[in-house]
């Protein structure tokens, strides 16, 4: 059982607390509002190539998955699954966490 989750007082905050995730979702959502306004601007402009479009769509669905990643981990932090593989169940090593704080298998099963 995890205790320390609401006694955060640290100023630390690393990306694989519930913290964190909080933080790079508020990030994520911002992007993806970012994103989803300027690909509104680009639909409404006529003098914008299609080309221009399409690759500004793609980040949007990057975006709006990254979001849902994150959303993600958050429920797993919550339930208390969060840092375990998906998949095999195993551990997932803290480097990776770091790397990728909404990883949800680990390097052999991702
Ligand atoms: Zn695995």
């Amino acid at each position: 059982m995890v205790s320390a989750m609401d006694s955060a007082a640290s100023s630390e905050t690393p990306a694989t607390s519930a913290t964190g995730l909080r933080h790079e979702l508020g990030q994520a959502r911002t992007e993806l509002d970012r994103l989803s306004t300027e690909y509104d601007e680009l639909l409404a402009d006529p003098d914008v190539i299609q080309e221009d479009r399409d690759a500004t769509r793609t980040l949007v669905e990057v975006a709006r998955g990254h979001v849902r990643d994150v959303e993600q981990a958050i429920v797993r932090i919550e339930s208390g699954t969060y840092g375990r593989c998906a998949k095999c169940g195993d551990d997932i090593p803290a480097e990776r966490l770091e790397a990728l704080p909404d990883a949800d298998t680990c390097v052999t099963c991702g």
